[in-house]
């Protein structure tokens, strides 16, 4: 075979602090691969986002975690570049760099309903929008109704649903149980239960 055969040519790029991945990760990138019809879906632990107020586990935990969680999803890797970049992570920068390296792929941006409400706001979303299509879950969150997403917000209108049953779970929801010593078995893999308790994570004692 040739390696312009073996090439993928769709590739999905799905980034989150994943502080921790849960469930509702897995399964998100469990339907973009199915019903994207990705021949590789990259998932990005972010660095130090911008945009969140809270300061990220450290990078090496997230990692791990994400490591555990997406080993089961079939054409997934777990990409670390976004951690070892010093200064701000840019979704922008990440799709540039995969673009280089795959001339040829249809590049496929997964994000979740809420992440899509603000995608405007992001660093240079425009060129993110030219270089990738957006794929956006519907997000359910806890004791809300869900926000109807307007297709306006996304640069240049250019987006396609994936399919995900509402799962209400949430990393900010998973930190604070663990802070109160509740389980979390029924939020995250279970790997990733087990490398929480071991490693001592989010605990407040
Ligand atoms: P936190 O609660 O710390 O903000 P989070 O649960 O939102 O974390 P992130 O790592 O920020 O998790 O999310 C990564 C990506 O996964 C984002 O695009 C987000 O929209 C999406 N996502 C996270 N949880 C869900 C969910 N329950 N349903 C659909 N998409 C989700």
């Amino acid at each position: 075979m040739s390696a312009a055969a073996a090439a993928p040519r769709r590739i999905g790029m799905f980034g989150g602090a994943f502080d921790p991945p849960h469930l509702a990760h897995v399964a998100l990138a469990r339907a973009a691969v199915e019903q994207l019809a990705l021949d590789e879906l990259r998932v990005f632990p972010t660095g130090q986002a911008w945009h969140k107020a809270r300061a990220l586990s450290a990078n090496a935990d997230r990692l791990a975690m994400s490591r555990i969680a997406f080993a089961d999803v079939p054409r997934t890797v777990v990409d670390a570049r976004e951690l070892e970049r010093s200064g701000p992570t840019y979704t922008v920068d990440t799709l540039r760099e995969l673009r280089r390296e795959h001339p040829q792929a249809e590049l496929l941006l997964v994000i979740g309903a809420d992440q899509a409400e603000s995608l405007h706001l992001w660093h240079d979303s425009a060129e993110i929008a030219r270089l990738a299509t957006i794929a956006i879950a519907e997000r359910a969150r806890p004791a809300m109704a869900p926000v109807p997403f307007d297709a306006s917000q996304v640069p240049g209108g250019h987006w396609r649903p994936v399919e995900l049953p509402p799962m209400p779970v949430s990393a900010t929801e998973i930190r604070a149980r663990v802070a109160r010593a509740e389980g979390i078995a029924h939020l995250v893999p279970d790997g990733v239960a087990r490398y929480i308790d071991q490693n001592h994570l989010y605990r407040t004692t």
